[in-house]
Protein backbone atom coordinates (compact mmCIF):
# COMPACT_ATOMS: atom_id res chain seq x y z
CA UNK A 1 0.00 0.00 0.00
CA UNK A 2 1.59 3.57 -0.66
CA UNK A 3 1.40 6.00 2.22
CA UNK A 4 0.19 9.23 1.23
CA UNK A 5 -0.04 12.63 2.85
CA UNK A 6 -3.61 14.05 4.91
CA UNK A 7 -3.39 16.43 2.01
CA UNK A 8 -3.42 14.08 -0.88
CA UNK A 9 -6.65 12.04 -2.19
CA UNK A 10 -6.43 9.03 -2.27
CA UNK A 11 -6.29 7.92 -6.40
CA UNK A 12 -8.88 6.09 -8.35
CA UNK A 13 -7.80 3.75 -10.66
CA UNK A 14 -8.41 4.59 -14.65
CA UNK A 15 -7.82 2.90 -17.61
CA UNK A 16 -4.44 3.06 -19.50
CA UNK A 17 -5.28 6.11 -22.09
CA UNK A 18 -3.80 3.64 -24.63
CA UNK A 19 -6.20 0.69 -24.19
CA UNK A 20 -9.50 3.55 -23.34
CA UNK A 21 -9.22 4.70 -27.09
CA UNK A 22 -10.25 1.14 -28.30
CA UNK A 23 -12.87 0.94 -26.22
CA UNK A 24 -15.91 2.24 -24.80
CA UNK A 25 -15.36 0.88 -21.40
CA UNK A 26 -15.87 2.98 -18.54
CA UNK A 27 -12.08 4.85 -17.64
CA UNK A 28 -12.30 5.75 -14.14
CA UNK A 29 -12.90 2.39 -12.46
CA UNK A 30 -13.69 4.22 -8.50
CA UNK A 31 -12.33 3.14 -5.42
CA UNK A 32 -12.34 -0.01 -3.80
CA UNK A 33 -14.03 -0.31 -0.33
CA UNK A 34 -10.31 -0.23 1.23
CA UNK A 35 -9.45 2.97 -0.51
CA UNK A 36 -12.94 4.56 0.10
CA UNK A 37 -12.77 3.92 3.43
CA UNK A 38 -8.62 5.45 3.31
CA UNK A 39 -9.70 8.83 1.55
CA UNK A 40 -13.34 8.94 4.07
CA UNK A 41 -10.80 8.95 7.08
CA UNK A 42 -9.06 12.10 5.55
CA UNK A 43 -12.59 14.30 6.23
CA UNK A 44 -12.05 16.87 9.01
CA UNK A 45 -15.73 16.32 9.75
CA UNK A 46 -16.13 20.11 9.90
CA UNK A 47 -18.81 21.18 12.43
CA UNK A 48 -20.12 24.05 9.85
CA UNK A 49 -19.64 21.77 6.52
CA UNK A 50 -19.11 24.13 3.84
CA UNK A 51 -19.44 21.14 1.13
CA UNK A 52 -22.76 20.84 2.18
CA UNK A 53 -23.48 24.40 1.08
CA UNK A 54 -21.91 23.66 -2.30
CA UNK A 55 -24.07 20.94 -2.82
CA UNK A 56 -27.29 21.86 -4.82
CA UNK A 57 -29.54 18.98 -2.92
CA UNK A 58 -27.61 19.70 0.01
CA UNK A 59 -26.47 16.25 0.74
CA UNK A 60 -25.16 15.63 4.61
CA UNK A 61 -21.45 15.01 2.94
CA UNK A 62 -19.37 15.04 6.44
CA UNK A 63 -22.51 12.35 7.75
CA UNK A 64 -22.23 10.07 5.08
CA UNK A 65 -18.51 10.30 5.30
CA UNK A 66 -18.43 10.04 8.84
CA UNK A 67 -20.94 6.15 8.39
CA UNK A 68 -18.66 5.24 6.13
CA UNK A 69 -15.39 5.69 7.40
CA UNK A 70 -17.05 3.41 10.87
CA UNK A 71 -17.99 0.40 8.17
CA UNK A 72 -21.59 1.73 8.05
CA UNK A 73 -22.40 1.43 4.29
CA UNK A 74 -25.68 0.74 4.27
CA UNK A 75 -26.41 3.91 6.57
CA UNK A 76 -24.02 5.94 4.67
CA UNK A 77 -25.90 5.53 1.41
CA UNK A 78 -28.99 5.96 3.28
CA UNK A 79 -27.66 9.65 4.09
CA UNK A 80 -26.96 10.10 0.78
CA UNK A 81 -30.16 8.55 -0.24
CA UNK A 82 -32.32 11.30 2.11
CA UNK A 83 -31.29 13.66 -0.33
CA UNK A 84 -30.14 12.67 -3.78
CA UNK A 85 -31.45 9.28 -5.95
CA UNK A 86 -29.14 8.83 -8.11
CA UNK A 87 -26.14 8.07 -6.27
CA UNK A 88 -23.96 6.17 -8.68
CA UNK A 89 -24.96 8.51 -11.55
CA UNK A 90 -24.22 11.95 -10.01
CA UNK A 91 -21.29 10.64 -8.17
CA UNK A 92 -19.39 10.13 -11.61
CA UNK A 93 -21.08 13.06 -13.78
CA UNK A 94 -22.10 16.18 -10.81
CA UNK A 95 -18.77 18.70 -11.65
CA UNK A 96 -17.77 18.37 -8.09
CA UNK A 97 -14.62 20.58 -8.21
CA UNK A 98 -17.62 23.31 -8.59
CA UNK A 99 -19.55 22.55 -5.88
CA UNK A 100 -19.14 20.64 -2.90
CA UNK A 101 -15.28 19.85 -3.62
CA UNK A 102 -14.44 23.62 -4.27
CA UNK A 103 -15.75 24.06 -0.66
CA UNK A 104 -13.67 21.57 0.95
CA UNK A 105 -11.89 22.97 4.00
CA UNK A 106 -9.06 20.71 3.15
CA UNK A 107 -8.93 21.61 -0.34
CA UNK A 108 -7.24 25.18 1.08
CA UNK A 109 -4.10 23.33 1.88
CA UNK A 110 -3.73 20.15 -0.31
CA UNK A 111 -6.49 18.35 -2.07
CA UNK A 112 -10.20 18.22 -1.30
CA UNK A 113 -11.45 15.05 -0.14
CA UNK A 114 -12.76 12.99 -3.20
CA UNK A 115 -17.21 13.54 -2.63
CA UNK A 116 -18.10 12.38 -5.65
CA UNK A 117 -15.54 9.22 -5.59
CA UNK A 118 -16.78 8.48 -2.90
CA UNK A 119 -20.96 9.24 -3.73
CA UNK A 120 -20.57 6.86 -6.75
CA UNK A 121 -18.55 3.99 -4.71
CA UNK A 122 -21.77 3.85 -2.03
CA UNK A 123 -24.34 3.94 -4.90
CA UNK A 124 -22.65 1.27 -6.96
CA UNK A 125 -22.42 -0.71 -3.37
CA UNK A 126 -26.06 0.14 -2.99
CA UNK A 127 -27.47 -0.99 -7.06
CA UNK A 128 -25.00 -4.40 -6.38
CA UNK A 129 -26.83 -5.03 -3.46
CA UNK A 130 -30.01 -4.03 -4.99
CA UNK A 131 -30.79 -4.27 -0.99
CA UNK A 132 -32.73 -0.97 -1.03
CA UNK A 133 -37.04 -1.31 -1.98
CA UNK A 134 -37.81 2.72 -1.60
CA UNK A 135 -38.96 3.31 1.66
CA UNK A 136 -42.93 4.21 0.17
CA UNK A 137 -45.84 5.30 2.35
CA UNK A 138 -49.23 2.87 1.34
CA UNK A 139 -50.00 3.27 -1.76
CA UNK A 140 -53.01 6.45 -2.54
CA UNK A 141 -54.01 5.19 -5.58
CA UNK A 142 -54.07 8.93 -6.98
CA UNK A 143 -52.67 9.42 -10.45
CA UNK A 144 -49.75 11.38 -11.53
CA UNK A 145 -47.92 11.52 -14.90
CA UNK A 146 -44.27 12.19 -15.47
CA UNK A 147 -43.35 13.46 -19.41
CA UNK A 148 -39.78 12.47 -20.04
CA UNK A 149 -37.48 10.07 -17.92
CA UNK A 150 -34.54 12.09 -17.76
CA UNK A 151 -32.64 12.27 -14.32
CA UNK A 152 -35.52 15.15 -13.37
CA UNK A 153 -38.54 12.81 -14.19
CA UNK A 154 -36.70 9.65 -12.80
CA UNK A 155 -35.69 12.01 -9.50
CA UNK A 156 -39.65 13.33 -9.83
CA UNK A 157 -40.80 9.45 -10.41
CA UNK A 158 -38.76 8.43 -7.27
CA UNK A 159 -40.01 11.20 -4.58
CA UNK A 160 -43.81 10.28 -5.49
CA UNK A 161 -43.63 6.84 -5.72
CA UNK A 162 -42.21 7.03 -2.21
CA UNK A 163 -45.20 8.98 -1.23
CA UNK A 164 -47.53 6.09 -2.57
CA UNK A 165 -48.92 7.96 -5.43
CA UNK A 166 -49.62 5.67 -8.78
CA UNK A 167 -46.73 7.22 -11.34
CA UNK A 168 -46.93 7.09 -15.11
CA UNK A 169 -43.84 7.71 -17.04
CA UNK A 170 -43.83 8.98 -20.69
CA UNK A 171 -40.74 8.70 -22.74
CA UNK A 172 -40.60 9.55 -26.77
CA UNK A 173 -37.53 7.14 -27.05
CA UNK A 174 -37.45 3.29 -27.05
CA UNK A 175 -35.39 3.47 -23.73
CA UNK A 176 -35.60 5.40 -20.41
CA UNK A 177 -32.48 8.12 -19.30
CA UNK A 178 -32.70 11.19 -21.31
CA UNK A 179 -29.59 12.49 -21.66
CA UNK A 180 -28.03 9.48 -19.32
CA UNK A 181 -28.78 7.22 -21.86
CA UNK A 182 -28.46 8.80 -24.94
CA UNK A 183 -25.83 11.56 -24.35
CA UNK A 184 -22.97 10.52 -21.66
CA UNK A 185 -21.50 8.01 -23.23
CA UNK A 186 -20.87 4.65 -21.86
CA UNK A 187 -16.84 5.78 -20.58
CA UNK A 188 -18.04 7.93 -18.57
CA UNK A 189 -21.49 6.37 -17.11
CA UNK A 190 -21.94 2.85 -18.21
CA UNK A 191 -25.69 2.06 -19.02
CA UNK A 192 -25.89 -0.90 -16.88
CA UNK A 193 -25.74 1.84 -14.02
CA UNK A 194 -28.42 3.84 -15.89
CA UNK A 195 -30.93 0.86 -16.39
CA UNK A 196 -30.19 -0.34 -12.79
CA UNK A 197 -31.89 3.41 -11.84
CA UNK A 198 -34.36 2.54 -13.57
CA UNK A 199 -35.73 -1.07 -13.37
CA UNK A 200 -35.20 -0.12 -9.37
CA UNK A 201 -37.97 2.34 -9.85
CA UNK A 202 -39.73 -0.39 -12.14
CA UNK A 203 -39.89 -2.74 -9.95
CA UNK A 204 -41.09 -0.27 -7.01
CA UNK A 205 -44.40 0.69 -8.94
CA UNK A 206 -43.34 3.28 -11.63
CA UNK A 207 -45.32 2.78 -15.06
CA UNK A 208 -42.50 3.28 -17.93
CA UNK A 209 -44.85 3.77 -21.36
CA UNK A 210 -41.87 4.27 -24.16
CA UNK A 211 -41.95 5.18 -27.94
CA UNK A 212 -44.92 8.05 -26.60
CA UNK A 213 -44.44 11.67 -27.75
CA UNK A 214 -46.44 13.70 -25.79
CA UNK A 215 -47.41 16.27 -27.94
CA UNK A 216 -48.49 14.14 -31.06
CA UNK A 217 -48.71 10.67 -29.78
CA UNK A 218 -51.14 11.96 -27.23
CA UNK A 219 -51.44 15.29 -26.04
CA UNK A 220 -51.35 16.86 -22.95
CA UNK A 221 -55.18 17.34 -22.52
CA UNK A 222 -55.19 13.80 -23.57
CA UNK A 223 -53.24 13.50 -19.95
CA UNK A 224 -55.32 16.19 -18.53
CA UNK A 225 -58.08 13.58 -18.36
CA UNK A 226 -56.74 10.83 -16.79
CA UNK A 227 -53.96 12.30 -14.19
CA UNK A 228 -54.58 14.49 -11.20
CA UNK A 229 -51.41 16.01 -11.68
CA UNK A 230 -48.29 16.09 -14.82
CA UNK A 231 -44.55 16.78 -14.65
CA UNK A 232 -42.97 18.04 -17.58
CA UNK A 233 -39.52 16.69 -17.49
CA UNK A 234 -38.59 17.18 -21.54
CA UNK A 235 -34.57 18.32 -21.02
CA UNK A 236 -33.31 20.56 -23.69
CA UNK A 237 -32.83 18.15 -26.30
CA UNK A 238 -32.80 20.55 -29.79
CA UNK A 239 -28.96 21.27 -30.99
CA UNK A 240 -28.18 24.75 -31.89
CA UNK A 241 -26.35 25.61 -35.25
CA UNK A 242 -23.59 28.16 -35.83
CA UNK A 243 -25.38 29.33 -39.64
CA UNK A 244 -22.06 28.68 -41.49
CA UNK A 245 -21.74 28.72 -45.19
CA UNK A 246 -22.31 25.49 -46.22
CA UNK A 247 -23.48 23.81 -42.69
CA UNK A 248 -26.10 21.34 -44.75
CA UNK A 249 -22.71 19.77 -46.73
CA UNK A 250 -22.42 16.13 -46.42
CA UNK A 251 -20.36 14.89 -43.13
CA UNK A 252 -21.62 18.37 -40.81
CA UNK A 253 -23.90 17.18 -38.03
CA UNK A 254 -24.99 17.83 -34.29
CA UNK A 255 -23.32 16.28 -31.36
CA UNK A 256 -26.07 15.50 -30.03
CA UNK A 257 -27.18 13.12 -33.36
CA UNK A 258 -23.28 11.70 -33.26
CA UNK A 259 -23.82 10.75 -29.62
CA UNK A 260 -27.34 9.68 -29.71
CA UNK A 261 -25.95 7.27 -32.63
CA UNK A 262 -23.51 5.86 -30.74
CA UNK A 263 -24.49 6.00 -27.43
CA UNK A 264 -28.58 4.88 -28.02
CA UNK A 265 -27.95 3.04 -31.94
CA UNK A 266 -24.07 1.59 -30.66
CA UNK A 267 -22.72 2.85 -34.01
CA UNK A 268 -19.02 1.62 -32.69
CA UNK A 269 -20.70 -1.96 -33.35
CA UNK A 270 -19.80 -2.99 -36.54
CA UNK A 271 -23.03 -4.21 -37.75
CA UNK A 272 -24.68 -1.00 -36.47
CA UNK A 273 -28.03 -0.36 -38.79
CA UNK A 274 -26.57 3.64 -37.64
CA UNK A 275 -23.37 3.80 -38.81
CA UNK A 276 -21.21 6.81 -39.03
CA UNK A 277 -18.68 8.01 -42.04
CA UNK A 278 -15.88 7.67 -40.67
CA UNK A 279 -12.74 9.13 -42.18
CA UNK A 280 -9.78 10.04 -41.09
CA UNK A 281 -9.85 13.61 -38.78
CA UNK A 282 -13.20 14.99 -37.03
CA UNK A 283 -13.50 18.48 -35.77
CA UNK A 284 -15.44 19.12 -33.36
CA UNK A 285 -16.76 22.71 -32.58
CA UNK A 286 -17.25 23.54 -29.22
CA UNK A 287 -15.53 23.68 -25.83
CA UNK A 288 -18.07 22.07 -22.84
CA UNK A 289 -19.03 18.56 -22.28
CA UNK A 290 -20.81 17.92 -25.04
CA UNK A 291 -18.11 19.15 -27.44
CA UNK A 292 -15.39 16.86 -24.99
CA UNK A 293 -17.97 13.76 -25.28
CA UNK A 294 -18.02 13.92 -28.47
CA UNK A 295 -14.55 14.34 -29.37
CA UNK A 296 -13.70 11.43 -26.79
CA UNK A 297 -16.48 9.63 -28.61
CA UNK A 298 -15.12 9.86 -32.17
CA UNK A 299 -11.25 9.19 -31.04
CA UNK A 300 -12.63 5.76 -30.11
CA UNK A 301 -13.40 5.27 -33.61
CA UNK A 302 -10.34 5.40 -34.69
CA UNK A 303 -10.31 9.17 -35.97
CA UNK A 304 -7.55 12.36 -35.29
CA UNK A 305 -9.63 14.69 -33.60
CA UNK A 306 -9.34 18.11 -33.06
CA UNK A 307 -11.50 20.76 -31.32
CA UNK A 308 -11.89 24.13 -31.99
CA UNK A 309 -12.50 26.90 -29.74
CA UNK A 310 -13.21 30.46 -30.23
CA UNK A 311 -11.73 30.89 -26.79
CA UNK A 312 -8.81 30.18 -24.86
CA UNK A 313 -8.24 26.72 -22.74
CA UNK A 314 -9.18 29.17 -19.33
CA UNK A 315 -12.48 29.56 -20.75
CA UNK A 316 -13.36 25.79 -21.59
CA UNK A 317 -16.64 24.93 -20.04
CA UNK A 318 -16.43 21.26 -19.94
CA UNK A 319 -15.12 19.19 -16.59
CA UNK A 320 -11.59 19.47 -16.07
CA UNK A 321 -11.44 15.90 -15.70
CA UNK A 322 -12.48 15.50 -19.35
CA UNK A 323 -9.98 18.09 -20.24
CA UNK A 324 -7.62 16.20 -18.84
CA UNK A 325 -8.65 12.56 -20.13
CA UNK A 326 -9.48 14.07 -23.66
CA UNK A 327 -5.88 15.30 -23.77
CA UNK A 328 -4.31 12.12 -22.56
CA UNK A 329 -6.19 10.24 -25.27
CA UNK A 330 -4.38 12.70 -27.93
CA UNK A 331 -7.27 14.90 -28.95
CA UNK A 332 -5.64 18.11 -30.10
CA UNK A 333 -7.12 21.18 -28.94
CA UNK A 334 -7.39 24.29 -31.08
CA UNK A 335 -7.98 27.38 -29.20
CA UNK A 336 -8.45 31.22 -30.23
CA UNK A 337 -9.73 29.64 -33.54
CA UNK A 338 -13.65 30.83 -34.46
CA UNK A 339 -14.99 28.59 -37.53
CA UNK A 340 -16.02 31.01 -40.45
CA UNK A 341 -17.18 28.65 -43.30
CA UNK A 342 -17.01 24.64 -44.00
CA UNK A 343 -14.78 23.87 -46.97
CA UNK A 344 -16.42 20.81 -49.52
CA UNK A 345 -15.28 18.74 -52.66
CA UNK A 346 -16.95 18.97 -55.86
CA UNK A 347 -19.21 16.00 -54.57
CA UNK A 348 -20.82 18.70 -51.88
CA UNK A 349 -18.47 16.62 -49.01
CA UNK A 350 -16.91 18.38 -46.02
CA UNK A 351 -13.38 18.49 -46.59
CA UNK A 352 -12.33 20.94 -43.34
CA UNK A 353 -13.03 24.65 -41.89
CA UNK A 354 -12.01 27.79 -42.62
CA UNK A 355 -11.34 29.41 -39.75
CA UNK A 356 -10.34 33.08 -38.21
CA UNK A 357 -7.99 33.75 -35.13
CA UNK A 358 -9.22 35.40 -31.79
CA UNK A 359 -7.70 37.55 -28.91
CA UNK A 360 -9.48 37.16 -25.71
CA UNK A 361 -10.32 40.24 -23.69
CA UNK A 362 -11.72 39.24 -20.42
CA UNK A 363 -14.78 37.16 -20.98
CA UNK A 364 -14.92 37.95 -24.95
CA UNK A 365 -13.50 37.35 -28.21
CA UNK A 366 -12.32 39.89 -30.52
CA UNK A 367 -11.90 38.31 -34.22
CA UNK A 368 -8.17 39.17 -35.53
CA UNK A 369 -9.13 40.66 -39.23
CA UNK A 370 -7.16 38.68 -42.09
CA UNK A 371 -6.24 35.90 -39.61
CA UNK A 372 -7.68 33.50 -41.60
CA UNK A 373 -6.52 29.87 -42.55
CA UNK A 374 -8.02 26.37 -42.89
CA UNK A 375 -8.12 23.12 -40.95
CA UNK A 376 -8.25 19.78 -42.73
CA UNK A 377 -11.26 17.31 -41.34
CA UNK A 378 -13.65 14.64 -42.98
CA UNK A 379 -16.29 15.27 -40.74
CA UNK A 380 -17.30 18.59 -38.88
CA UNK A 381 -19.71 18.41 -35.35
CA UNK A 382 -21.17 21.10 -33.58
CA UNK A 383 -21.24 21.31 -29.75
CA UNK A 384 -22.98 24.72 -29.67
CA UNK A 385 -25.85 23.60 -26.61
CA UNK A 386 -29.54 22.89 -27.06
CA UNK A 387 -32.98 24.29 -26.72
CA UNK A 388 -35.60 22.75 -25.05
CA UNK A 389 -38.18 21.03 -28.26
CA UNK A 390 -41.50 22.46 -27.43
CA UNK A 391 -43.52 20.16 -28.87
CA UNK A 392 -45.19 18.67 -25.51
CA UNK A 393 -46.92 22.08 -24.84
CA UNK A 394 -47.81 22.99 -28.81
CA UNK A 395 -51.07 24.50 -28.47
CA UNK A 396 -51.35 24.84 -24.87
CA UNK A 397 -51.83 27.80 -22.43
CA UNK A 398 -48.95 27.11 -20.88
CA UNK A 399 -46.46 30.23 -20.33
CA UNK A 400 -42.92 30.35 -21.59
CA UNK A 401 -39.92 32.87 -22.30
CA UNK A 402 -37.14 31.95 -24.57
CA UNK A 403 -38.45 28.61 -25.52
CA UNK A 404 -38.43 27.43 -21.43
CA UNK A 405 -41.33 27.11 -19.39
CA UNK A 406 -42.16 29.45 -16.33
CA UNK A 407 -42.05 28.16 -13.31
CA UNK A 408 -41.97 28.84 -9.39
CA UNK A 409 -41.21 26.21 -7.21
CA UNK A 410 -41.91 23.90 -9.86
CA UNK A 411 -45.64 25.31 -10.81
CA UNK A 412 -46.44 26.58 -14.19
CA UNK A 413 -49.45 28.91 -14.87
CA UNK A 414 -51.90 25.89 -14.85
CA UNK A 415 -52.32 24.62 -11.57
CA UNK A 416 -52.41 20.80 -12.07
CA UNK A 417 -49.35 21.18 -14.61
CA UNK A 418 -45.14 21.19 -13.29
CA UNK A 419 -42.01 21.63 -15.08
CA UNK A 420 -38.12 21.23 -14.10
CA UNK A 421 -35.11 20.35 -15.24
CA UNK A 422 -33.77 21.64 -18.86
CA UNK A 423 -37.08 22.63 -20.04
CA UNK A 424 -37.21 25.11 -17.03
CA UNK A 425 -33.13 25.97 -16.82
CA UNK A 426 -31.81 25.47 -20.63
CA UNK A 427 -29.67 23.38 -21.02
CA UNK A 428 -27.71 22.71 -16.56
CA UNK A 429 -26.86 19.86 -14.88
CA UNK A 430 -27.91 16.50 -14.01
CA UNK A 431 -27.77 17.44 -10.14
CA UNK A 432 -29.81 20.44 -11.14
CA UNK A 433 -32.73 18.88 -13.13
CA UNK A 434 -33.08 16.32 -10.06
CA UNK A 435 -33.04 19.09 -7.18
CA UNK A 436 -36.03 20.88 -9.66
CA UNK A 437 -37.93 17.48 -9.79
CA UNK A 438 -37.72 17.15 -5.79
CA UNK A 439 -38.94 20.44 -5.08
CA UNK A 440 -41.73 19.94 -7.63
CA UNK A 441 -42.59 16.65 -5.86
CA UNK A 442 -42.87 18.15 -2.73
CA UNK A 443 -45.22 21.05 -4.72
CA UNK A 444 -47.35 18.08 -6.27
CA UNK A 445 -47.89 16.28 -3.05
CA UNK A 446 -49.18 19.66 -1.06
CA UNK A 447 -51.44 20.36 -4.64
CA UNK A 448 -52.62 16.64 -4.73
CA UNK A 449 -52.80 16.17 -0.62
CA UNK A 450 -51.62 12.69 -0.96
CA UNK A 451 -55.22 11.54 0.42
CA UNK A 452 -56.27 7.99 -0.94
CA UNK A 453 -59.70 8.92 -2.44
CA UNK A 454 -60.71 5.57 -3.34
CA UNK A 455 -61.69 4.61 0.36
C1 LIG B 1 -23.52 15.07 -24.09
C2 LIG B 1 -23.93 15.67 -22.78
C3 LIG B 1 -23.08 15.57 -21.70
C4 LIG B 1 -23.43 16.10 -20.47
N1 LIG B 1 -22.58 15.95 -19.41
C5 LIG B 1 -22.96 16.34 -18.18
C6 LIG B 1 -22.14 16.09 -17.04
O1 LIG B 1 -21.06 15.55 -17.12
N2 LIG B 1 -22.61 16.48 -15.82
C7 LIG B 1 -23.83 17.08 -15.67
O2 LIG B 1 -24.22 17.36 -14.54
N3 LIG B 1 -24.61 17.36 -16.73
C8 LIG B 1 -24.22 17.00 -17.99
N4 LIG B 1 -25.03 17.26 -19.06
C9 LIG B 1 -26.30 17.98 -18.84
C10 LIG B 1 -27.36 17.05 -18.21
O3 LIG B 1 -27.30 15.78 -18.80
C11 LIG B 1 -28.75 17.66 -18.35
O4 LIG B 1 -28.74 18.90 -17.67
C12 LIG B 1 -29.83 16.73 -17.72
O5 LIG B 1 -29.85 15.48 -18.37
C13 LIG B 1 -31.21 17.38 -17.83
O6 LIG B 1 -32.15 16.47 -17.34
P1 LIG B 1 -33.69 16.49 -17.78
O7 LIG B 1 -34.31 15.34 -17.09
O8 LIG B 1 -34.23 17.86 -17.57
O9 LIG B 1 -33.69 16.28 -19.36
P2 LIG B 1 -33.12 15.12 -20.32
O10 LIG B 1 -32.02 14.35 -19.68
O11 LIG B 1 -32.86 15.80 -21.60
O12 LIG B 1 -34.36 14.13 -20.49
C14 LIG B 1 -35.53 14.53 -21.17
C15 LIG B 1 -36.25 13.30 -21.67
O13 LIG B 1 -37.54 13.71 -22.16
C16 LIG B 1 -37.81 13.03 -23.38
N5 LIG B 1 -38.77 13.83 -24.13
C17 LIG B 1 -38.55 15.03 -24.74
N6 LIG B 1 -39.69 15.49 -25.30
C18 LIG B 1 -40.65 14.57 -25.03
C19 LIG B 1 -42.04 14.49 -25.35
N7 LIG B 1 -42.66 15.46 -26.03
N8 LIG B 1 -42.72 13.39 -24.95
C20 LIG B 1 -42.10 12.39 -24.23
N9 LIG B 1 -40.79 12.43 -23.91
C21 LIG B 1 -40.07 13.51 -24.29
C22 LIG B 1 -36.45 12.92 -24.04
O14 LIG B 1 -36.44 11.89 -25.03
C23 LIG B 1 -35.56 12.61 -22.84
O15 LIG B 1 -35.49 11.23 -22.60
C24 LIG B 1 -24.67 16.78 -20.33
C25 LIG B 1 -25.53 16.93 -21.42
C26 LIG B 1 -25.17 16.38 -22.64
C27 LIG B 1 -26.10 16.53 -23.81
Amino acid sequence: MVMIMNNERVKTTKLDPNERIKTFKEVDLGFSEADAKREASRCLNCPNPRCVLGCPVKIQIPKFIAALKDDDLEGAYEIIAASSTLASICGRVCPQEEQCEKMCVRGLRGEAIAIGALERFLGDWALKKNAFPLKKESDNHIPVAIIGSGPSGLACAQALLSKGYDVTMFEALHAAGGVLRYGIPEFRLPKEIVDKSVDNLVQNGLKLKLNTLIGKTLTLDDLRKKYRAIYIATGAGLPKFMGLENEDANGVFSANEILTRINLMKAYEPNSATPIKRGSTALVIGGGNVAFDAARSMRRLGLEVKIVYRRDEAHLKARHEEIVHAKEEGIDLVFNTLPTKVLTDADYRVTGLEVVKTSIDGDKYQIIPDDYTQIKGDIIIEALGTNPNKIVIDNTEIKTEDDKIVTSKGHTNIACIFAGGDIVTGSATVIKAMGAALEAAEEIDKYLGGKDETQ
